[in-house]
């Protein structure tokens, strides 16, 4: 069988499909700039013999329905899927579950309604996500739709990490409190990490850093998140690419009071205009690491704010947890920036974290890789994040496959 992902965002859908037997993605790409005048369709695929290809085309995509539709015509055309029946199932992206979804659930109207519900917790997301799901479901009646959601995965957090020091009625009324994003990913390096480590995920006390261009860490003591660095948003905690992660709250009041900035530019500002982009003017790590080589104090400082903070969550989340089996880096930076990850264990040799600074610099292995020195208590580990894998798995799981 196979598993068609679709992570449907505003105006574009990427997509990748699986083939459940050895889960390899026989078939990704994306449409883009849906509604424009001239949109974008990408397809790669394996032919017979195993080998990519791939065929990129500029037609006109004026809804999610005939984005979903050019997806299809491009995956039966290239043979990657014969037949509609073929597919188990076709697992959703959603950014926001609320605080109801704690696991992958098939959809029917009412969890749509129930997405539909949080849109007000995450207007950039769920709208594109809702318009995804119902072309799917609309267009393919007999294949369960299953969305598997950022935010399940941090639901084991006890109420003392997921409330703000805010008034009650703000919680119980209006579900203001921590929700945490990225859990997907979060969750996929911890059951990988557990395999290199060698124990049951249930006995693994892990730090799981996912440093991408969007960026959070989250603390799991014994298989299950107890905190995490994202909030009620994904703007709450570690520094990045154009978001400011923690701030005092007193500067958005300053920013009304003083800059006579609205809500809506105050969201743009901190979501799209700080973090790295705002520090140094470029949000692209690798870039800031060279500007940064070549004598750019700017840089210098993005990177250096970017490394303290993590080393402050690092630091926050072994007190949390007591015990810590190990810490893991994934996510574009994560997993490529050798930069990054000295600097944030840098010194932490008491806390019995201390790299091999040789096997941390190897370009030689992409892959699941430890880089700890060989007497560190705590392992550190590069676990590559596959976030479409592991939503195709837990879709497939959610319809008994
Ligand atoms: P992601 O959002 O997970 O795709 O990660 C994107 C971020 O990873 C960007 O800031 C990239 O510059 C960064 N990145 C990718 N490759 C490297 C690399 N080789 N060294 C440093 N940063 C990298």
């Amino acid at each position: 069988m196979k598993v068609l992902v679709l992570n449907s965002g505003s105006s574009s859908i990427k997509y990748q499909l699986f083939r459940s037997e050895d889960w390899v993605a026989i078939a990704f790409g994306q449409v883009a700039r849906i509604g424009e005048a001239e949109g974008e369709l990408k397809l790669n695929w394996l032919d017979g013999d195993g080998n990519p290809q791939s065929r990129q085309e500029t037609p006109a995509i004026p809804t999610h329905q005939e984005g979903i539709d050019h997806i299809v015509a491009g995956l039966r055309a290239s043979g990657a899927l014969a037949d509609v029946s073929e597919l188990a199932a076709i697992g959703h992206r959603v950014v926001h579950g609320g605080p109801n979804f704690k696991h992958p659930v098939i959809v029917d109207d009412a969890v749509e309604a129930e997405i539909r519900g949080v849109v007000p917790l995450a207007p950039l997301h769920n709208p594109g996500h809702l318009a995804g799901i119902a072309v799917a479901r609309r267009l393919f009646p007999t294949v369960p739709s299953v969305a598997v959601f950022d935010t399940a995965f941090h639901q084991t957090m006890p109420p003392t990490a997921y409330r703000y020091a805010i008034p009650e009625f703000l919680y119980t009324e209006h579900r203001i409190r921590r929700y945490g994003f990225h859990g997907t990913s979060h969750g996929y390096v911890a059951k990988r990490a557990a395999r290199v480590l060698g124990k049951p995920l249930e006995q693994c006390n892990l730090i799981t850093l996912h440093l991408g261009n969007g960026a959070s860490a989250a603390a799991i003591r014994s298989g299950q998140c107890i905190d995490t660095s994202m909030g009620l948003t994904p703007l709450e905690g570690l520094v990045m690419g154009t978001r400011c992660g923690d701030i005092d709250p007193a500067v958005l009041i300053y920013l009304g009071k003083n800059l006579g900035l609205d809500a809506e530019a105050q969201d743009q500002l901190l979501n799209r205009q700080s973090g790295l982009l705002g520090i140094c003017g470029v949000n692209d790590m690798r870039e800031i690491e060279q500007l940064a080589a070549d004598g750019n104090a700017r840089a210098e400082l993005a990177i250096g704010i970017t490394v303290h903070r993590l080393k402050k969550y690092i630091g926050a989340y072994y007190a949390e947890l007591g015990r810590v089996d190990a810490i893991v880096f994934t996510g574009g930076i994560g997993e490529n920036s050798l930069g990054i990850r000295r600097r944030a264990c840098e010194g932490l040799e008491r806390l019995g974290i201390a790299l091999d600074e040789e096997a941390n610099a190897s370009r030689e292995s992409r892959g699941e890789r430890c880089i700890s020195a060989s007497d560190g208590e705590v392992k550190v580990l590069v676990i590559p994040t596959n976030e479409e894998l592991e939503i195709a798995r837990q879709a497939l799981a959610a319809v008994g496959g």
